[in-house]
Order: structure tokens, then C-alpha cells, then sequence
């Protein structure tokens, strides 16, 4: 069996760093054929864990995230769009992996680290949100996943989780799959910056590109975009490496031969900023069309994505009942048959 999980969190709608991190990469698989499953979780329980205050934040993005999956082209006939809150065997396996991994090893995780210095939580890091990568690992094992497809910030996470798998499968026999994760090819694509240059394209730091923003929305965000501060006069020679417009150009661009010549022109100087921004929007409007008229398509019929999601959990239960109880007749916790 090949079993795809991934999912994102519902603080926002997605961005450009979640198409070429993982979304992208998502839609290949579904419709190459090759996997038997494909789960796809929107991890609104997670998303609580830094939101707990935010109730309708999460709400509201549960079906922004939704229209995201389908705007993309994630197919309800071929993927299962899910609810992790829904899903409450989930919350079972967490508690049980809790129980083998220290407190010391879930604050080394660099990727939560780095998340608890930008939330300012130093001093107060709510429970949930330290242990939220072994929740991880209860939402990857539930479905017997072996592929998860994420961007570079996830490596702790499936590291954390095949420890927790390793760990499990040691006391308790062989009963959960050890997943691998998978990256995308492109390494620019791993870990997308945001419109600023400075951190990945994150919705917690708003330097996004949102895949429903409209045109006019995304041509003043590229207007306003980092590029090379030592490039004054088109004349100058400019510096490509940090430059977040030709990195979007190598993530977007499929004309490669046409972004190493641009590279070249603007490196020996005499290619000015608006020429290469201008080029890009060209390329983003022929990603973000055909994403924009699917969205407002199903924007049309929320009832449709209600049912879409609710089917979808329907079905993922199942499975992750199955893989519970697989664990409590290992962990010898099954009283009753
Ligand atoms: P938050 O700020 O709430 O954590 P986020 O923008 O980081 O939101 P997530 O829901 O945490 O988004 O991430 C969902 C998936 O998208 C993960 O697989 C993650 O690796 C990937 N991803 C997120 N941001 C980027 C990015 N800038 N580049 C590549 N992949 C990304
Ligand atoms: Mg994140």
C-alpha cells in the first residue's frame, strides 16, 4: 500500500509557499496514480494550539483552507479532505506517543524553537503547542501513511514522528509504518521566502502572496517586493542570490533558459527591477488564473465543500479507528474484545 498524509493549518489562506512547498507537489501525486490513499488533513486542533484564543480565526479558515485544496486542484474523487478535530481517535494516539518522548526532546525541535521565539512565547508556552509534533506523528501513524509530502520546516517533525514509530514498534511489536518524507525536488521550493526576503512565506508574518489574492493585489505586493538594494540604476550590475524576485521566478518559472538569461542580464547590469517584475507577474497570473476561476466556483456552493469535508472525515475515522485499535491490542488495552 502507498498512503499519502499532509495538511495544512488553518490560520489563513494559503500562500505561494504552500503551491511550490507542498500543494503543488500533492496534486502530482493524486493524479499520478501511484498511491492507493491520499489523506489530506486540515489541522484545525493543531491550529488551536497557538490559537486557543482565536476561535473563530480557525473557523473561518477551515473552509478558506478547503477552497485552497480544491482551488488547486485536489480532487475529492481521488483525495480525502479531512477535519483533524473531527477525527478523535487522533487525540487517543497522541496521548499514548506522549508517553514515549521526553520533555527535553520536544524542546530541541528546532522548527517549534524558532515558532516559539516568533509567537513570543518564551515564557509561556502554552502545553499543546510544545507537544503538537507528537500530534503530528498521531495524525501521520492513524493512517498507516509512508509518504508526507511538506516543505523544509517539516524535517523535525518526521523525524520526531519516525522516532515515535521506532519507539512504539520496539515495546509494542510492529504496528505502526514508518513514514518517509518527501520534499520537493526544486531546493528553492522547499522553504519559499516571503515577499520581504527576510522568513519563509508564512500566514503568521504576513509576507504572503495568497493563491486568492486578485491581480491588483498581487501586482502591488511584486511592486513592493525585496530585491537587490545595491541595484540603484537599471546600469548597475545586480545581485541575483537573495533576491526574492528571481527566487519566485525559479520556483514558478517553467522557461528556465529565459530566467538564467535574465539572471545573466542582470548580473552584468542594464536589466532593470521593473522589466523582471513585470515578467513575473506574467508568470504568477498564468499560475494564479486557472486557481482564482476554481475557488470562485466553489465559493458558489459552500453546502457542496460542507459535504466534500464531512465525507471525507466520515472516512478517515474509519481508517484511523482501524490503526487504534490495532495499537490497544498491542498495548494489551482491549477489555472488551
Ligand atoms: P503558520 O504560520 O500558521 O504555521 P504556515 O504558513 O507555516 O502557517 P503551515 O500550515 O504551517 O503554513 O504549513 C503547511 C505546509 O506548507 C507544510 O508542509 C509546510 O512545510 C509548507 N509550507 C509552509 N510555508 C512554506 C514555504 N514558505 N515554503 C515551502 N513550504 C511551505
Ligand atoms: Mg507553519
Amino acid at each position: 500500500m502507498k498512503t499519502i498524509l499532509t495538511g495544512d493549518r488553518p490560520t489563513g489562506k494559503l500562500h505561494l509557499g504552500h503551491y511550490v512547498g507542498s500543494l503543488r507537489e500533492r496534486v502530482r501525486l493524486q493524479n499520478s496514480g501511484e498511491f492507493d490513499k491520499i489523506f489530506i488533513m486540515i489541522a484545525d486542533a493543531q491550529a488551536l494550539t497557538d490559537n486557543a484564543d482565536n476561535p473563530e480565526k480557525v473557523r473561518e479558515n477551515v473552509l478558506n483552507v478547503a477552497l485552497d485544496y480544491l482551488a488547486v486542484g485536489l480532487d475529492p474523487t481521488k483525495s480525502t479532505l479531512f477535519i483533524q478535530s473531527q477525527v478523535a481517535e487522533l487525540f487517543e494516539l497522541t496521548a499514548y506517543y506522549l508517553n514515549v518522548v521526553t520533555v527535553s526532546r520536544l524542546e530541541r525541535n528546532p522548527t517549534v524553537k524558532n515558532e516559539i521565539a516568533m509567537r513570543g512565547f518564551e515564557t509561556s508556552i502554552p502545553a499543546g503547542f510544545l507537544c503538537y509534533p507528537v500530534s503530528q506523528a498521531a495524525d501521520i501513524t492513524a493512517f498507516d501513511a509512508n509518504i508526507v509530502p511538506v516543505g523544509e520546516d517539516q524535517i523535525p517533525m518526521l523525524e520526531q514522528t519516525r522516532e515515535i514509530v521506532r519507539k512504539i514498534n520496539e515495546i509494542y511489536g510492529e504496528v505502526l509504518v514508518e513514514p518517509d518524507i518527501l520534499l520537493p525536488q526544486n531546493q528553492v521550493c522547499r522553504r519559499l521566502p516571503g515577499i520581504d526576503g527576510k522568513a519563509k512565506m508564512s500566514k503568521s508574518l504576513g509576507n504572503c502572496i495568497y493563491l486568492s489574492d486578485d491581480s491588483a493585489t498581487v501586482a502591488a505586493k511584486i511592486k513592493e517586493m525585496y530585491t537587490d538594494p545595491l541595484h540603484i540604476k537599471v546600469s548597475d550590475p545586480g545581485h541575483v542570490e537573495g533576491n526574492v524576485v528571481f527566487t519566485y521566478l525559479d520556483a514558478f518559472c517553467n522557461d528556465k533558459e529565459t530566467v538564467a538569461e535574465m539572471k545573466e542580464h542582470y548580473q552584468r547590469g542594464g536589466l532593470g527591477d521593473v522589466k523582471v517584475k513585470k515578467f513575473l507577474q506574467e508568470v504568477l497570473e498564468e499560475v494564479l488564473t486557472p486557481i482564482r476561476k476554481r475557488r470562485a466556483e466553489y465559493e458558489s456552493q459552500p453546502d457542496e465543500v460542507l459535504k466534500i469535508l464531512k465525507d471525507g472525515t466520515t472516512a478517515a475515522r474509519e481508517k484511523a479507528a482501524e490503526v487504534l485499535a490495532r495499537l490497544k491490542g498491542a498495548m494489551k488495552i482491549n477489555y472488551f474484545g
